[in-house]
Protein backbone atom coordinates (compact mmCIF):
# COMPACT_ATOMS: atom_id res chain seq x y z
CA UNK A 1 0.00 0.00 0.00
CA UNK A 2 1.34 3.03 -0.73
CA UNK A 3 2.17 5.51 1.75
CA UNK A 4 -0.50 8.17 2.22
CA UNK A 5 -0.05 11.25 4.56
CA UNK A 6 -2.95 13.31 5.77
CA UNK A 7 -3.48 16.13 7.23
CA UNK A 8 -5.01 15.77 10.68
CA UNK A 9 -6.90 18.85 11.90
CA UNK A 10 -6.95 17.11 15.28
CA UNK A 11 -3.34 16.70 15.54
CA UNK A 12 -2.50 19.88 13.58
CA UNK A 13 0.63 18.04 11.30
CA UNK A 14 0.14 15.38 8.47
CA UNK A 15 0.20 11.47 10.23
CA UNK A 16 0.59 8.51 7.79
CA UNK A 17 -2.62 6.87 7.27
CA UNK A 18 -3.23 3.86 8.97
CA UNK A 19 -6.65 2.78 8.75
CA UNK A 20 -8.31 0.43 11.79
CA UNK A 21 -9.15 -2.15 9.92
CA UNK A 22 -7.12 -2.40 6.60
CA UNK A 23 -7.57 -2.85 3.83
CA UNK A 24 -10.96 -1.37 4.70
CA UNK A 25 -11.89 2.16 5.34
CA UNK A 26 -14.69 3.98 6.63
CA UNK A 27 -14.95 7.32 5.40
CA UNK A 28 -17.65 10.00 6.30
CA UNK A 29 -18.61 13.46 4.67
CA UNK A 30 -21.09 15.67 5.94
CA UNK A 31 -23.62 16.51 3.02
CA UNK A 32 -25.70 19.23 2.30
CA UNK A 33 -28.66 20.52 4.17
CA UNK A 34 -31.31 20.31 0.97
CA UNK A 35 -33.04 23.32 1.08
CA UNK A 36 -31.41 25.27 -1.81
CA UNK A 37 -29.47 24.59 -4.69
CA UNK A 38 -25.29 23.61 -4.17
CA UNK A 39 -23.38 26.48 -5.16
CA UNK A 40 -19.71 26.07 -6.64
CA UNK A 41 -18.09 26.61 -2.77
CA UNK A 42 -20.34 23.40 -1.65
CA UNK A 43 -18.95 21.68 -4.77
CA UNK A 44 -15.50 22.44 -4.19
CA UNK A 45 -15.56 20.55 -0.66
CA UNK A 46 -17.45 17.20 -2.23
CA UNK A 47 -14.58 17.33 -5.07
CA UNK A 48 -11.99 17.22 -2.25
CA UNK A 49 -13.80 14.39 -0.68
CA UNK A 50 -14.65 12.53 -4.27
CA UNK A 51 -10.72 12.93 -4.84
CA UNK A 52 -9.42 11.25 -1.62
CA UNK A 53 -12.10 8.15 -2.16
CA UNK A 54 -10.65 7.84 -5.34
CA UNK A 55 -7.49 7.81 -4.22
CA UNK A 56 -7.93 5.37 -1.51
CA UNK A 57 -9.62 3.08 -3.97
CA UNK A 58 -7.22 3.29 -6.57
CA UNK A 59 -4.35 2.61 -4.35
CA UNK A 60 -5.98 -0.32 -3.06
CA UNK A 61 -8.35 0.42 0.09
CA UNK A 62 -11.88 -0.91 0.12
CA UNK A 63 -13.67 2.54 1.12
CA UNK A 64 -17.36 2.63 2.55
CA UNK A 65 -17.70 6.08 1.39
CA UNK A 66 -20.67 7.57 3.74
CA UNK A 67 -22.36 11.26 3.42
CA UNK A 68 -25.03 12.13 4.78
CA UNK A 69 -28.15 14.66 3.84
CA UNK A 70 -29.44 17.03 6.09
CA UNK A 71 -32.86 17.31 5.89
CA UNK A 72 -34.45 18.33 9.21
CA UNK A 73 -32.69 19.83 12.20
CA UNK A 74 -30.12 22.61 10.47
CA UNK A 75 -31.16 26.24 12.07
CA UNK A 76 -31.74 29.35 10.17
CA UNK A 77 -28.22 30.84 11.53
CA UNK A 78 -26.57 27.47 12.15
CA UNK A 79 -27.54 27.93 16.14
CA UNK A 80 -30.07 26.49 18.38
CA UNK A 81 -32.60 28.93 17.89
CA UNK A 82 -34.96 29.67 14.74
CA UNK A 83 -36.59 27.99 12.03
CA UNK A 84 -35.61 24.85 10.74
CA UNK A 85 -34.01 25.89 6.66
CA UNK A 86 -36.47 23.54 5.14
CA UNK A 87 -39.59 23.57 7.18
CA UNK A 88 -38.85 28.03 6.53
CA UNK A 89 -38.66 27.05 2.85
CA UNK A 90 -41.38 24.75 2.65
CA UNK A 91 -43.66 27.37 4.76
CA UNK A 92 -42.84 30.36 2.51
CA UNK A 93 -43.63 27.97 -0.72
CA UNK A 94 -46.70 26.32 1.09
CA UNK A 95 -45.07 23.03 0.49
CA UNK A 96 -44.33 20.01 2.16
CA UNK A 97 -40.91 20.16 3.99
CA UNK A 98 -40.43 16.21 1.89
CA UNK A 99 -41.13 18.22 -1.52
CA UNK A 100 -38.45 21.02 -0.62
CA UNK A 101 -35.88 17.88 0.31
CA UNK A 102 -36.61 15.52 -2.68
CA UNK A 103 -36.37 19.06 -5.21
CA UNK A 104 -33.05 19.74 -3.64
CA UNK A 105 -31.05 16.36 -3.18
CA UNK A 106 -32.74 15.60 -7.06
CA UNK A 107 -30.49 18.77 -8.22
CA UNK A 108 -27.76 18.10 -5.95
CA UNK A 109 -27.13 14.40 -7.31
CA UNK A 110 -27.36 16.40 -11.18
CA UNK A 111 -24.41 18.38 -10.08
CA UNK A 112 -22.28 16.16 -8.36
CA UNK A 113 -22.70 13.57 -11.86
CA UNK A 114 -22.24 16.67 -13.47
CA UNK A 115 -18.90 17.01 -12.40
CA UNK A 116 -18.15 12.99 -12.24
CA UNK A 117 -17.95 12.35 -8.63
CA UNK A 118 -18.84 8.74 -7.51
CA UNK A 119 -21.93 8.33 -5.52
CA UNK A 120 -20.95 7.35 -1.70
CA UNK A 121 -21.75 4.00 -0.72
CA UNK A 122 -24.71 4.99 1.63
CA UNK A 123 -26.45 8.70 1.79
CA UNK A 124 -28.77 8.54 4.72
CA UNK A 125 -30.67 10.66 5.55
CA UNK A 126 -31.54 12.76 9.27
CA UNK A 127 -35.32 11.93 9.08
CA UNK A 128 -34.40 8.71 8.58
CA UNK A 129 -32.55 7.98 11.42
CA UNK A 130 -34.83 9.21 14.05
CA UNK A 131 -35.24 6.62 16.40
CA UNK A 132 -31.18 5.99 16.76
CA UNK A 133 -31.14 10.16 17.78
CA UNK A 134 -33.55 9.97 19.99
CA UNK A 135 -31.46 7.05 21.40
CA UNK A 136 -28.31 9.15 21.27
CA UNK A 137 -30.26 11.75 23.46
CA UNK A 138 -31.17 9.21 26.22
CA UNK A 139 -27.93 7.61 26.41
CA UNK A 140 -26.01 11.03 27.10
CA UNK A 141 -29.28 12.01 29.57
CA UNK A 142 -28.35 8.48 31.41
CA UNK A 143 -24.67 8.96 31.55
CA UNK A 144 -25.25 12.61 33.06
CA UNK A 145 -24.09 14.83 30.42
CA UNK A 146 -27.13 15.51 29.07
CA UNK A 147 -30.19 17.84 31.10
CA UNK A 148 -33.27 18.60 30.12
CA UNK A 149 -35.05 21.78 30.20
CA UNK A 150 -38.68 22.92 28.67
CA UNK A 151 -38.76 20.02 26.49
CA UNK A 152 -35.57 20.26 24.99
CA UNK A 153 -32.50 18.52 25.78
CA UNK A 154 -28.58 20.15 25.75
CA UNK A 155 -25.40 18.57 25.83
CA UNK A 156 -23.81 19.93 29.29
CA UNK A 157 -20.24 21.27 28.25
CA UNK A 158 -18.98 21.63 31.47
CA UNK A 159 -19.53 18.33 32.83
CA UNK A 160 -18.07 16.99 29.68
CA UNK A 161 -14.94 18.91 30.90
CA UNK A 162 -14.66 18.56 34.23
CA UNK A 163 -14.72 14.70 33.01
CA UNK A 164 -11.71 14.41 31.24
CA UNK A 165 -13.52 15.93 27.57
CA UNK A 166 -11.49 18.73 25.62
CA UNK A 167 -14.64 20.26 23.90
CA UNK A 168 -12.34 22.92 21.79
CA UNK A 169 -10.24 20.87 21.17
CA UNK A 170 -10.17 20.26 17.27
CA UNK A 171 -11.17 23.84 16.52
CA UNK A 172 -8.86 25.49 18.64
CA UNK A 173 -11.42 27.46 20.54
CA UNK A 174 -10.68 28.41 24.36
CA UNK A 175 -13.74 28.10 26.09
CA UNK A 176 -13.48 31.31 28.04
CA UNK A 177 -13.46 33.27 24.83
CA UNK A 178 -16.01 31.14 23.68
CA UNK A 179 -18.00 32.58 26.86
CA UNK A 180 -17.16 35.85 26.34
CA UNK A 181 -18.50 35.60 22.73
CA UNK A 182 -21.60 33.81 23.25
CA UNK A 183 -22.77 35.70 26.52
CA UNK A 184 -24.28 38.45 25.28
CA UNK A 185 -25.63 37.13 22.31
CA UNK A 186 -27.33 34.26 23.66
CA UNK A 187 -30.23 35.56 26.05
CA UNK A 188 -31.95 31.65 26.71
CA UNK A 189 -32.40 30.42 30.07
CA UNK A 190 -32.98 26.97 28.99
CA UNK A 191 -29.13 26.06 28.92
CA UNK A 192 -27.10 25.64 32.09
CA UNK A 193 -24.23 27.20 30.10
CA UNK A 194 -24.65 29.55 26.55
CA UNK A 195 -21.75 27.01 24.97
CA UNK A 196 -24.28 24.00 25.97
CA UNK A 197 -25.46 22.89 22.85
CA UNK A 198 -29.01 21.41 21.58
CA UNK A 199 -29.33 17.80 21.06
CA UNK A 200 -33.10 17.47 20.95
CA UNK A 201 -35.15 20.54 20.92
CA UNK A 202 -38.71 21.28 21.19
CA UNK A 203 -41.13 22.36 18.66
CA UNK A 204 -43.07 25.36 19.27
CA UNK A 205 -46.69 25.06 17.96
CA UNK A 206 -45.56 26.83 14.40
CA UNK A 207 -42.44 24.39 13.49
CA UNK A 208 -43.99 22.18 10.99
CA UNK A 209 -41.41 19.49 11.13
CA UNK A 210 -41.51 17.63 14.64
CA UNK A 211 -41.58 13.82 15.90
CA UNK A 212 -42.24 12.56 19.15
CA UNK A 213 -40.08 11.53 22.05
CA UNK A 214 -39.96 11.13 25.21
CA UNK A 215 -39.21 15.03 25.97
CA UNK A 216 -42.49 15.62 23.87
CA UNK A 217 -43.19 17.07 19.72
CA UNK A 218 -39.67 18.07 18.63
CA UNK A 219 -37.23 17.19 16.19
CA UNK A 220 -33.24 16.60 16.82
CA UNK A 221 -29.83 18.89 17.15
CA UNK A 222 -28.08 19.53 13.99
CA UNK A 223 -24.44 17.80 15.08
CA UNK A 224 -26.44 15.03 16.57
CA UNK A 225 -27.17 13.17 13.00
CA UNK A 226 -24.26 12.90 11.95
CA UNK A 227 -22.65 11.14 15.17
CA UNK A 228 -25.32 8.73 14.76
CA UNK A 229 -25.25 7.94 11.07
CA UNK A 230 -21.74 8.41 11.25
CA UNK A 231 -21.19 5.47 14.12
CA UNK A 232 -24.78 2.90 12.94
CA UNK A 233 -22.56 2.99 9.67
CA UNK A 234 -18.93 2.96 9.93
CA UNK A 235 -18.37 1.54 13.75
CA UNK A 236 -17.94 3.68 16.98
CA UNK A 237 -14.66 4.98 15.77
CA UNK A 238 -13.64 5.20 12.50
CA UNK A 239 -11.42 6.37 9.89
CA UNK A 240 -11.99 9.40 8.14
CA UNK A 241 -14.04 12.36 9.02
CA UNK A 242 -14.60 15.26 6.40
CA UNK A 243 -16.17 18.58 5.56
CA UNK A 244 -15.67 21.93 4.73
CA UNK A 245 -13.54 24.54 7.22
CA UNK A 246 -16.41 25.83 7.97
CA UNK A 247 -17.79 22.88 9.91
CA UNK A 248 -14.72 22.46 11.83
CA UNK A 249 -16.57 24.30 15.14
CA UNK A 250 -19.63 24.68 16.08
CA UNK A 251 -20.54 21.21 14.11
CA UNK A 252 -17.51 18.43 14.20
CA UNK A 253 -16.68 20.01 17.82
CA UNK A 254 -20.03 18.97 18.93
CA UNK A 255 -19.58 15.48 17.26
CA UNK A 256 -16.28 14.36 18.65
CA UNK A 257 -18.20 15.88 22.11
CA UNK A 258 -20.93 13.87 21.51
CA UNK A 259 -19.50 10.37 20.44
CA UNK A 260 -17.32 10.55 23.16
CA UNK A 261 -19.91 11.32 25.67
CA UNK A 262 -21.76 8.19 24.21
CA UNK A 263 -18.77 5.60 23.87
CA UNK A 264 -15.69 7.05 26.01
CA UNK A 265 -13.33 7.52 23.22
CA UNK A 266 -12.94 9.76 20.07
CA UNK A 267 -15.26 8.71 17.26
CA UNK A 268 -12.90 9.50 14.72
CA UNK A 269 -9.06 8.96 13.81
CA UNK A 270 -8.22 11.67 11.03
CA UNK A 271 -10.20 14.67 11.17
CA UNK A 272 -10.43 16.51 7.59
CA UNK A 273 -11.47 19.76 6.23
CA UNK A 274 -11.31 21.17 2.83
CA UNK A 275 -10.75 24.99 3.02
CA UNK A 276 -12.91 27.58 1.19
CA UNK A 277 -13.80 28.56 -2.92
CA UNK A 278 -14.12 32.41 -2.23
CA UNK A 279 -15.12 35.57 -4.11
CA UNK A 280 -13.07 38.34 -3.92
CA UNK A 281 -11.41 36.93 -0.70
CA UNK A 282 -14.93 36.33 0.67
CA UNK A 283 -16.34 32.65 1.54
CA UNK A 284 -18.83 31.79 -0.99
CA UNK A 285 -22.06 31.26 0.63
CA UNK A 286 -25.40 32.59 -0.61
CA UNK A 287 -26.42 34.37 2.12
CA UNK A 288 -23.73 36.81 0.88
CA UNK A 289 -25.26 37.40 -2.26
CA UNK A 290 -21.59 35.95 -4.26
CA UNK A 291 -22.59 32.47 -4.57
CA UNK A 292 -22.66 30.83 -8.21
CA UNK A 293 -24.72 28.12 -9.38
CA UNK A 294 -23.14 25.12 -11.38
CA UNK A 295 -25.57 25.69 -14.25
CA UNK A 296 -24.84 29.47 -14.07
CA UNK A 297 -20.76 28.38 -15.28
CA UNK A 298 -22.06 26.14 -18.06
CA UNK A 299 -24.24 28.60 -19.67
CA UNK A 300 -21.89 31.74 -18.52
CA UNK A 301 -25.21 33.10 -17.64
CA UNK A 302 -23.76 34.92 -14.88
CA UNK A 303 -23.06 38.64 -14.52
CA UNK A 304 -19.30 38.02 -13.16
CA UNK A 305 -18.78 35.75 -15.99
CA UNK A 306 -17.06 36.40 -18.88
CA UNK A 307 -18.14 33.01 -21.18
CA UNK A 308 -19.12 29.46 -20.16
CA UNK A 309 -17.32 27.02 -18.67
CA UNK A 310 -17.68 23.34 -19.14
CA UNK A 311 -17.91 20.89 -15.56
CA UNK A 312 -14.28 19.67 -16.34
CA UNK A 313 -12.57 22.64 -16.51
CA UNK A 314 -14.21 23.70 -13.48
CA UNK A 315 -13.12 20.37 -11.87
CA UNK A 316 -9.27 21.03 -12.96
CA UNK A 317 -9.56 24.73 -12.11
CA UNK A 318 -10.46 23.29 -8.19
CA UNK A 319 -7.92 19.98 -8.58
CA UNK A 320 -5.08 23.01 -9.52
CA UNK A 321 -5.08 24.09 -5.85
CA UNK A 322 -4.00 22.27 -2.77
CA UNK A 323 -7.51 21.28 -0.63
CA UNK A 324 -6.40 22.94 2.26
CA UNK A 325 -5.94 26.37 0.58
CA UNK A 326 -8.39 28.92 -0.10
CA UNK A 327 -9.09 29.26 -3.67
CA UNK A 328 -10.54 32.54 -5.22
CA UNK A 329 -12.58 32.25 -8.41
CA UNK A 330 -10.96 34.46 -11.26
CA UNK A 331 -11.91 34.64 -15.19
CA UNK A 332 -8.39 34.48 -15.46
CA UNK A 333 -7.72 31.55 -13.65
CA UNK A 334 -10.85 29.47 -15.44
CA UNK A 335 -9.30 30.66 -18.77
CA UNK A 336 -6.18 29.12 -18.06
CA UNK A 337 -7.73 25.88 -16.53
CA UNK A 338 -10.17 25.64 -20.28
CA UNK A 339 -6.86 25.54 -21.89
CA UNK A 340 -4.98 23.55 -18.97
CA UNK A 341 -8.08 21.07 -19.28
CA UNK A 342 -7.88 20.82 -22.81
CA UNK A 343 -4.40 19.82 -23.73
CA UNK A 344 -5.16 16.82 -21.01
CA UNK A 345 -8.55 16.10 -22.68
CA UNK A 346 -6.10 15.96 -26.28
CA UNK A 347 -3.91 14.12 -24.96
CA UNK A 348 -6.34 11.28 -23.67
CA UNK A 349 -7.49 11.54 -27.24
CA UNK A 350 -4.86 10.84 -28.65
CA UNK A 351 -3.13 7.92 -25.82
CA UNK A 352 -6.11 6.50 -27.16
CA UNK A 353 -4.94 5.78 -30.42
CA UNK A 354 -1.24 4.92 -29.66
CA UNK A 355 0.04 1.53 -30.12
CA UNK A 356 3.51 -0.20 -29.41
CA UNK A 357 4.44 -0.86 -32.90
CA UNK A 358 7.95 -0.41 -32.97
CA UNK A 359 9.49 0.08 -36.38
CA UNK A 360 12.99 1.92 -35.40
CA UNK A 361 15.52 -0.57 -33.72
CA UNK A 362 17.83 2.41 -32.47
CA UNK A 363 17.91 1.25 -28.48
CA UNK A 364 16.10 3.28 -25.67
CA UNK A 365 16.64 6.51 -24.81
CA UNK A 366 17.13 6.17 -21.38
CA UNK A 367 17.08 9.72 -20.12
CA UNK A 368 13.28 9.73 -21.60
CA UNK A 369 12.60 6.75 -19.62
CA UNK A 370 13.86 7.71 -16.99
CA UNK A 371 11.72 10.74 -17.40
CA UNK A 372 8.74 8.94 -17.30
CA UNK A 373 9.47 6.64 -14.66
CA UNK A 374 10.08 9.62 -12.30
CA UNK A 375 6.71 11.58 -13.46
CA UNK A 376 4.94 8.19 -12.83
CA UNK A 377 6.56 7.82 -9.22
CA UNK A 378 5.94 11.68 -8.51
CA UNK A 379 2.35 11.47 -9.25
CA UNK A 380 2.23 9.28 -5.96
CA UNK A 381 4.58 10.96 -3.62
CA UNK A 382 2.39 14.16 -4.92
CA UNK A 383 -0.84 12.42 -3.83
CA UNK A 384 0.23 10.68 -0.75
CA UNK A 385 1.72 13.91 0.74
CA UNK A 386 -1.44 15.06 2.05
CA UNK A 387 -3.24 14.88 -1.21
CA UNK A 388 -1.27 17.37 -3.15
CA UNK A 389 -3.98 17.53 -6.68
CA UNK A 390 -1.24 20.48 -7.91
CA UNK A 391 2.00 18.94 -7.72
CA UNK A 392 0.34 15.62 -9.38
CA UNK A 393 -1.35 17.89 -12.05
CA UNK A 394 2.07 18.91 -12.85
CA UNK A 395 3.53 15.48 -13.56
CA UNK A 396 0.58 14.77 -15.52
CA UNK A 397 1.74 17.17 -18.25
CA UNK A 398 5.61 15.83 -17.90
CA UNK A 399 4.02 12.52 -19.20
CA UNK A 400 1.86 14.51 -21.84
CA UNK A 401 4.54 15.93 -23.11
CA UNK A 402 5.72 12.24 -24.29
CA UNK A 403 2.29 11.38 -25.21
CA UNK A 404 2.19 14.23 -27.60
CA UNK A 405 6.09 13.63 -28.55
CA UNK A 406 4.73 10.52 -30.09
CA UNK A 407 1.54 11.49 -31.43
CA UNK A 408 3.66 13.76 -33.52
CA UNK A 409 6.29 11.28 -34.51
CA UNK A 410 9.31 13.34 -32.99
CA UNK A 411 9.66 10.45 -30.44
CA UNK A 412 9.66 6.56 -31.70
CA UNK A 413 7.67 3.87 -29.18
CA UNK A 414 10.67 1.81 -29.78
CA UNK A 415 12.98 4.43 -27.90
CA UNK A 416 11.09 4.31 -24.55
CA UNK A 417 10.40 -0.25 -25.28
CA UNK A 418 7.45 -1.49 -23.94
CA UNK A 419 7.28 -1.27 -20.40
CA UNK A 420 7.70 2.35 -20.32
CA UNK A 421 5.55 2.74 -22.85
CA UNK A 422 2.86 1.03 -21.44
CA UNK A 423 3.56 2.76 -18.07
CA UNK A 424 3.17 6.23 -19.81
CA UNK A 425 0.26 5.75 -21.47
CA UNK A 426 -1.76 3.56 -18.68
CA UNK A 427 -0.37 5.62 -16.00
CA UNK A 428 -1.85 9.01 -18.24
CA UNK A 429 -5.05 7.71 -18.82
CA UNK A 430 -5.74 6.17 -14.59
CA UNK A 431 -4.24 9.17 -13.21
CA UNK A 432 -6.59 11.50 -15.22
CA UNK A 433 -9.48 10.08 -15.36
CA UNK A 434 -9.48 7.17 -12.25
CA UNK A 435 -7.88 9.41 -9.68
CA UNK A 436 -8.42 13.04 -10.85
CA UNK A 437 -11.71 12.16 -12.05
CA UNK A 438 -11.11 14.33 -15.31
CA UNK A 439 -13.07 13.08 -18.04
CA UNK A 440 -13.14 13.98 -21.95
CA UNK A 441 -16.30 16.08 -22.65
CA UNK A 442 -18.44 15.56 -25.73
CA UNK A 443 -17.08 11.85 -26.81
CA UNK A 444 -20.92 11.48 -28.16
CA UNK A 445 -20.44 13.68 -31.06
CA UNK A 446 -16.94 12.33 -32.11
CA UNK A 447 -17.93 9.81 -34.68
CA UNK A 448 -19.93 12.44 -36.76
CA UNK A 449 -16.61 14.86 -36.23
CA UNK A 450 -14.55 11.56 -37.78
CA UNK A 451 -17.05 11.09 -40.77
CA UNK A 452 -16.55 15.20 -41.30
CA UNK A 453 -13.00 14.83 -40.76
CA UNK A 454 -13.49 11.87 -43.83
CA UNK A 455 -15.14 14.44 -46.15
CA UNK A 456 -12.60 17.06 -45.05
CA UNK A 457 -9.61 15.14 -46.49
CA UNK A 458 -11.51 14.07 -49.53
CA UNK A 459 -12.04 18.34 -50.27
CA UNK A 460 -8.64 18.88 -49.38
CA UNK A 461 -7.73 16.14 -52.31
CA UNK A 462 -10.31 17.00 -54.55
CA UNK A 463 -8.89 20.88 -53.62
CA UNK A 464 -12.60 22.36 -53.28
CA UNK A 465 -11.51 25.05 -51.18
CA UNK A 466 -14.60 26.54 -50.10
CA UNK A 467 -15.77 23.40 -48.63
CA UNK A 468 -12.64 22.71 -46.91
CA UNK A 469 -13.43 26.18 -45.05
CA UNK A 470 -16.70 25.14 -44.25
CA UNK A 471 -15.86 22.11 -42.85
CA UNK A 472 -13.45 23.81 -40.64
CA UNK A 473 -15.32 26.67 -39.66
CA UNK A 474 -17.85 24.14 -38.47
CA UNK A 475 -14.95 22.61 -36.06
CA UNK A 476 -14.23 25.79 -34.87
CA UNK A 477 -17.44 26.95 -33.74
CA UNK A 478 -17.51 23.99 -32.01
CA UNK A 479 -14.14 24.92 -29.94
CA UNK A 480 -12.40 22.57 -31.89
CA UNK A 481 -9.17 22.42 -34.67
CA UNK A 482 -8.40 20.48 -37.28
CA UNK A 483 -5.18 19.80 -37.79
CA UNK A 484 -3.20 19.39 -40.73
CA UNK A 485 -0.16 17.31 -39.74
CA UNK A 486 2.51 16.30 -42.43
CA UNK A 487 1.95 12.45 -41.37
CA UNK A 488 -2.00 12.74 -41.04
CA UNK A 489 -4.93 14.66 -40.61
CA UNK A 490 -6.54 14.66 -37.11
CA UNK A 491 -9.00 17.88 -35.05
CA UNK A 492 -8.22 18.17 -31.69
CA UNK A 493 -9.93 20.31 -28.99
CA UNK A 494 -8.84 24.22 -28.94
CA UNK A 495 -6.47 25.12 -26.39
P1 LIG B 1 -24.08 23.42 3.68
O1 LIG B 1 -25.16 22.85 2.81
O2 LIG B 1 -24.10 24.90 3.77
O3 LIG B 1 -24.04 22.75 5.04
O4 LIG B 1 -22.70 23.10 2.99
C1 LIG B 1 -22.36 21.85 2.46
C2 LIG B 1 -20.87 21.71 2.44
O5 LIG B 1 -20.28 22.72 1.62
C3 LIG B 1 -20.20 21.84 3.80
O6 LIG B 1 -19.19 20.85 3.91
C4 LIG B 1 -19.60 23.21 3.79
O7 LIG B 1 -18.45 23.28 4.58
C5 LIG B 1 -19.22 23.35 2.32
N1 LIG B 1 -19.11 24.75 1.88
C6 LIG B 1 -20.00 25.77 2.04
N2 LIG B 1 -19.53 26.91 1.49
C7 LIG B 1 -18.32 26.63 0.95
C8 LIG B 1 -17.32 27.38 0.23
N3 LIG B 1 -17.48 28.66 -0.07
N4 LIG B 1 -16.20 26.73 -0.16
C9 LIG B 1 -16.01 25.41 0.12
N5 LIG B 1 -16.91 24.66 0.78
C10 LIG B 1 -18.06 25.23 1.20
ZN1 LIG C 1 -22.24 16.73 9.66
Amino acid sequence: MQPLHLYNTLSRKKELFEPLNPPYVGMYVCGPTVYNYVHLGNVRTFLTFDTLYRYLTFIGYKVRYVRNLTDVGHLVGDGDEGEDKIGRMAKLEKVEPMEIVQRFTNDFHTVMSQFNTIPPSIEPTATGHMVEQIEAVQALLANGLAYESNGSVYFDIETYNKRGGQYGKLSGRILDDLLNETRELDGQSEKRSPLDFALWKNASPEHIMRWNSPWGAGFPGWHLECTCMSTKYLGKQFDIHGGGMDLKFPHHECEIAQGDGLTGHDPVRYWMHSNMLTVNGQKMSKSLGNSFLPAELFSGSHHLLEQAYSPMTVRFFMLQSHYRSTLDFSNDALKAAQKGYRRLANGLRVSRKLTYAPTDENGFDETKQRDIRQAVQQFYEAMNDDLNTAVGIAQLFTLLKYINMLYLNQLQVSALGEEVFNLLNQSFATFMQDVLGLLEEGTDKQPVLEGLLTLYREYKEQKQYDKVDQVRSYFKAQGLAIKDMKHQIDWAYEE
